[in-house]
């Protein structure tokens, strides 16, 4: 079954929360740096500067709509099989 694979690029986020506003499913905000990050639930692995998760195909449309807002474009997503 297809999945998506979703990752940001922490290191310069802005930490606006377009993301999360439009795609809370997927994206939310880290308490300690402020920054942008996967939900736990969906999230395979995390650094300062990279958060990654793996989310249902049925979420590319919620991924994307963030991706494409993204203000500083540091959102990016790309299928996978599984
Ligand atoms: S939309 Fe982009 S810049 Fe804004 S919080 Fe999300 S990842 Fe950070």
């Amino acid at each position: 079954m297809a999945k998506i694979k979703v990752w940001i690029d922490r290191d310069q986020c802005i930490a606006d929360m377009v993301c999360v506003s439009l795609c809370p499913d997927v994206f939310e905000m880290n308490d300690e740096d402020g920054k942008s990050q996967i939900v736990e639930q969906y999230r395979v692995e995390h650094s300062e500067s990279k958060s990654v998760g793996i989310v249902p195909e049925d979420l590319e449309d919620c991924v994307a709509s963030a991706a494409e807002s993204c203000p500083v474009s540091i959102i990016h997503y790309e299928k996978i099989e599984e």
